[in-house]
């Protein structure tokens, strides 16, 4: 799957045991030479080896994912330092010191294949562990919690970042259209985390990673717990402000990927410590909002922080396309005693991002060696052909299967849903657009009032990096933000409104 190579452009080492071939293998003198009537005459249709080699160049690009289609990766081990075996009953957290091999990949969001680094965005955080029960996928972001709770808003809300279906462009008057709207507010407290600092991380060994979603994770005697997994970055966190990011966007897009690369090829292998927060379903029903309700956190000192283990990166894949754009996370891709809750976007995260894979490398995705759960065994002969079927595809086992047949299967005692909430009531179209009161603005108002406030310069820069944005957006919507800015705190709606005036009057000056 990995390991260190010489064949790279990196080495300066000069091969000479390797012949140029054709796919079938057969050798080709002059890989550069064409085959042509005379010197100077047309092409030969014969000559299949042009044929082939332009053929496939035209189907080198795969489908991008949409989003988080541009990142980096890297592949290393999660290794167990704290016992939380009366939390959780997988493989993984079995005993102190074990490891477990892993690929993590950081990504942006809303941008393209090409597109910037330092992008103001949240950054995806994948992590994959290739468990003896079957790959588990972490699939995170840097930020704990997200702009929408309704599922069906995703479509809605990631085509907003993405080109106006005229121009062609990024168009702010979409994005703050579509969170100003009073049902979309529920955005508040992630706008805030992406328009501060932490919108623009320096690099992605400095940033944390988030469940975000609340899980529910079990012991083997059959408790559960609800659960939020937090990854904290070992060499601290690492901001950019918004002209460094805009600097750095033009002059070195592809930043954040040599940092973690060139690090990790120096030996400089990025750690984070792993911890937990832990919830009861009693606990859950004391909360002042849904403990299913991805815009909210769970506070610190209520739910402390419970140390789980370190995840360390410290080997580069040796090829990016068959490693890192080739990889398939799915949060549907769990093992025994870790669940996904009944948050609504992470029960339609389980069908999307595996249908995602399915659509961009095919049903046979988990054949690609990334994603072959290597440390278990994938046993289901009635799962079968497909396109791209690489692994034998069952041999001469029958394609179903049947207790009463000579090949049996051995029934593992899996645990699913024991034990835990049951759910009664008639289907019902239910939108979570807001809450009661001032809810969904309770927890934004803390990170401005207690937590930017404690640290030198941050509310301004969150104003600031508001302001410049809108400056952007037409004068209607511009005085939206400004109304749902003020519902967290009329000073910051103020300081928006100036930056958003010094920036609007900088642009006409451009004109
Ligand atoms: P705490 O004071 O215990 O937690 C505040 C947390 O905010 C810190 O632990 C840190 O999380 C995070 N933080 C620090 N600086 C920044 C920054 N510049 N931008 C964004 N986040 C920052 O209080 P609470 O747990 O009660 O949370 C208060 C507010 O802090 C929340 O409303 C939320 O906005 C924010 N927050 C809370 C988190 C949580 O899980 N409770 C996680 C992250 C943010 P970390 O140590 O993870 O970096």
């Amino acid at each position: 799957m990995s390991g260190k190579g010489s064949d790279n452009t990196n080495s300066s080492e000069v091969r000479k045991d390797r012949v140029v071939t054709t796919v079938e293998g057969l050798p080709i003198n002059e890989p550069f030479a064409t085959q042509r009537v005379g010197q100077n005459g047309p092409l030969l249709m014969q000559d299949s080896s042009l044929i082939e080699l332009l053929a496939h160049f035209n189907r080198e690009r795969i489908p991008e994912r949409n989003p988080h289609a541009h990142g980096s990766g890297a592949f290393g081990y999660f290794e167990v330092t704290d016992d939380i075996t009366d939390i959780c009953g997988s493989a993984m957290f079995s005993e102190i010191g074990k490891k477990t091999r892993c690929l993590t990949r950081f990504s942006t969001v809303g941008g393209e294949k090409g597109s910037a680094d330092t992008a103001r965005d949240p950054r995806g955080f994948s992590t994959k562990f290739y468990t003896e029960e079957g790959n588990l996928d972490w699939v995170y972001n840097n930020t704990p919690i997200f702009f929408i709770r309704d599922p069906a808003k995703f479509p809605h809300f990631i085509h907003t970042q993405k080109r106006n279906p005229q121009t062609n462009t990024k168009d702010a008057n979409m994005f703050w259209d579509f969170l100003t709207t009073p049902e979309n507010q529920v955005c508040i407290h992630q706008v805030m985390i992406l328009f501060s600092d932490r919108g623009t991380p320096a690099n992605y060994r400095q940033m944390n990673g988030y469940s975000g979603h609340t899980y529910k994770w079990s012991n083997k005697k059959g408790d559960w717990y609800y659960v939020q997994v937090h990854i904290k970055s070992n060499q601290g966190i690492k901001n950019l402000t918004n002209e460094e990011a805009v600097k750095i966007a033009g002059e070195d897009p592809d930043y954040c990927q040599k940092d973690l690369f060139e690090n990790i090829e120096k030996g400089n292998a990025p750690t984070w410590s792993v911890y937990i927060q832990t919830m009861t379903e009693q606990e859950s029903k004391r909360l002042p909002f849904s403990v299913f309700d991805l815009t909210k956190v769970w506070p610190h000192k209520q739910f402390p922080l419970r140390r789980v283990g370190k995840l360390v990166l410290n080997e580069n894949p040796q090829n990016y396309f068959a490693q890192v754009e080739q990889a398939a996370f799915a949060p549907s891709n769990t093992v025994p005693y870790q669940e996904a809750s009944a948050d609504p976007v992470l029960q339609s995260r389980l069908f999307a991002y595996s249908d995602a894979h399915r659509y961009r490398l095919g049903p046979n995705f988990n054949q690609i060696p990334v994603n072959c759960p290597y440390a278990s065994k994938f046993f289901h002969p009635a799962i079968r052909d497909g396109p791209m079927n690489v692994n034998g595809n069952f041999g001469a086992e029958p394609n179903y299967l049947a207790t009463t047949n000579q090949y049996q299967f051995v029934q593992k005692d899996r645990p699913i849903q024991q034990h835990q909430e049951v759910w009664t009531g008639p289907a019902t179209p239910f939108h979570w657009a807001t809450s009661p009161g001032d809810a969904d603005y309770v927890q934004a108002r803390d990170l401005y009032r207690k937590v930017l406030a404690a640290q030198p310069g941050q509310q301004k820069n969150l104003a600031h990096n508001v302001g410049v944005h809108v400056a952007n957006a037409r004068p209607d919507i511009q005085k939206r933000v400004f109304e749902m800015f003020a519902r967290v705190d009329k000073q910051l709606a103020t300081d928006i409104k100036s930056e958003c005036d010094a920036a609007s009057s900088e642009l006409r000056s451009k004109l």
